[in-house]
């Protein structure tokens, strides 16, 4: 029996006139049962459509939800390898090379910087990816971070093409905001790598991009396209990091510590600056310039930094035990090394450990650093001071540091930096400007010391002017201990005559003289 049958068996119980509790009545009641039966089935059934219908559209809400960033709306990471695997699938099967454009977008540090509630950055990034999607559409993706995008862009001609659209997505980004947020300003950094040309495989041009991006921050410029250049660069400074950490945790053979003398006015070796050397199994010596700041970056400069200053004080000490009494090593500080919480206490530990009294380990510290935690650096400087360490500033006059804050520093010396020393013989107002530093300096009661004098000319000078005590290539480049050692049996004395000596000769030999370190000691 169908629908429409029993639709009509409604119609017979209607009509029907049978005698009460006869068998057509009671056939007749069985239908009517069944009909109504069917109709609540019907409306349950259209009930339960109407559910299925409703349920659909929330699922697919619900996948939409968790597809897209609840903040900018951009699909998420996702959708965005979804999307590459598809495209790198279609790549493979197109016979003539396609452009495809991939990009990662970092919001820059004005960025980062800006501390507003969160409401507010919520509406900026909002905005902001409003104005990316302007310039490439719908091909703009959330990455992990919020901060952070991918865009995927196919049918680009060439290079210059993508050239044109970095500079649009980047100037789109750092324009200004309107009230209320014209107060604000960041921008962004992009790194780009083109397939095929940067990368035949997505995870190979992926990484690529990521070296852009890295090479757009080091540089703090708003795009970088990658280059194979940039990669080895990349891969060179990943093998230096991993073995850099190698050479720290397995004894630290690789390293050395050399040592540049420091001249008074007389003459006298009265000290020498510690500096680090490394020398790769591969790649040979590398530069401190090179290593210093990678192992900063990853941390390795706190155990590295350690090592420095212990084995430069237990080598001052062997010094000592060999009656050059007076002398004391200067050990440059990182930073990062300043931050550490016991630093005072491990500087303590070296010293008692090796017997040596705090006024032979000076400190060498950059301007840079009293810009960060100036409280943090203050106390501790003053408590390094209480155990009697000396403290200096590297490269005086690069950064900001005014004279008047350093009068408030527990400060010893100040060290010009080679740049003011490398021009002072090149012109009068360059003479000028050391004569007004080492002035100040003494006015402030601190000791002077130029670093970087590579000719008699420059010495001559720099004494002339009232330098306390001169470092630098003319007297000596730093040496290993056997060679600093000869210096002092020599007499640890240059002979300031030299000065007069116009020659470009770099090192100069260390004269015996009879009233030497040693013999004053
Ligand atoms: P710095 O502290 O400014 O060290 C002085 C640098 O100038 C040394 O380079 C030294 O060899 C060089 N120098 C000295 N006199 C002359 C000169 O007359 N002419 C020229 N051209 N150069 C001269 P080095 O040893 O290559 O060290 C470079 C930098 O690496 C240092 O600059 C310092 O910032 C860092 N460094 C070296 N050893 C250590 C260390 O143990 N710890 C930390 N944190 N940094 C270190
Ligand atoms: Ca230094
Ligand atoms: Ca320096």
């Amino acid at each position: 029996m169908d629908e429409t049958d029993l639709s009509r068996g409604a119609d017979i119980t209607e009509e029907s006139h049978a005698e009460p509790g006869s068998e057509e009545a009671s056939l007749r009641q069985r239908l009517q049962k069944i009909v109504s039966q069917n109709r609540s089935l019907r409306e349950t059934a259209l009930r339960l459509r109407q559910q299925n219908k409703y349920l659909e559209e929330r699922h697919g809400e619900l996948i939409d939800l968790v597809n897209h960033d609840p903040y900018t709306g951009l699909p998420i990471r996702r959708l965005f390898d979804r999307r590459l695997d598809e495209r790198f699938q279609e790549l493979s099967l197109q016979s003539e090379p396609r452009f495809m454009v991939l990009g990662v977008i970092r919001l820059d540090r004005n960025y980062s910087r800006i501390k507003n509630s969160r409401d507010r950055n919520k509406i900026l990034i909002f905005k902001t990816t409003s104005r990316i999607k302007d310039v490439i559409g719908e091909n703009l993706f959330q990455s992990d971070r919020l901060d952070e995008f991918h865009i995927l862009l196919d049918h680009i001609p060439n290079m210059a093409a993508v050239e044109l659209i970095a500079d649009k997505i980047t100037e789109g980004v750092a324009r200004p905001h309107e009230a209320p947020a014209d107060d604000i300003s960041f921008g962004c950094y992009l790194g780009i790598a083109v397939y095929p040309v940067h990368g035949k495989t997505r995870d190979e041009l992926l990484g690529n991009a990521d070296i852009a991006l890295n090479r757009c921050e080091t540089l703090d410029t708003p795009y970088v396209i990658y280059t194979d250049e940039m990669g080895r660069q990349h891969r060179e400074r990943e093998m230096i990091e991993a073995d850099l950490r190698l050479a720290a945790d397995t004894g630290f053979e690789q390293f050395s510590i050399v040592y540049q003398p420091f001249v008074d006015r007389e003459g006298r070796i009265i000290g020498s600056e510690a500096l680090l050397r490394w020398k790769h199994p591969t790649l040979g010596d590398i530069p401190p310039q090179v290593f210093i700041p990678i192992a900063e970056q990853t941390g390795d400069i706190r155990v590295i930094g350690q090592w420095v200053l212990y084995n430069s004080c237990r080598q001052l000490s062997q010094w000592h035990k060999k009656g050059y009494v007076d002398l004391y090593v200067s050990v440059n500080l990182s930073p990062y090394q300043f931050k550490q919480r016991d630093l005072v206490g491990r500087v303590a530990g070296v010293l008692s450990g090796l017997g040596l009294k705090g006024r032979y380990l000076k400190l060498e510290f950059t301007e840079s650093m009293l810009m960060e935690n100036r409280d943090e650096v203050v106390r501790k400087m003053f408590e390094l001071k209480a155990i009697g360490v000396r403290l200096s500033i590297d490269d005086f006059g690069t950064g900001y540091s005014s004279l008047n804050y350093l009068r408030k520093l527990p400060i010893d010396t100040v060290k010009i930096d080679k740049s003011f020393v490398d021009d002072v013989t090149k012109s009068e107002p360059n003479q000028q400007i050391i004569r007004a530093i080492i002035s100040l300096v003494h006015a402030i009661h601190l000791e002077c010391l130029a670093e970087g004098a590579e000719n008699g000319e420059q010495v001559s000078l720099l004494l002339a002017e009232g330098c306390d005590a001169i470092q630098g290539y003319y007297f000596s480049k730093p040496v290993e201990p056997s060679q600093f050692l000869s210096y002092l049996e020599n007499g640890g004395r240059f002979d300031l005559t030299l000065q007069s000596d116009d020659s470009d000769e770099l090192c100069a030999i260390p004269q015996l003289a009879s009233d030497s370190v040693a013999a004053d000691t």
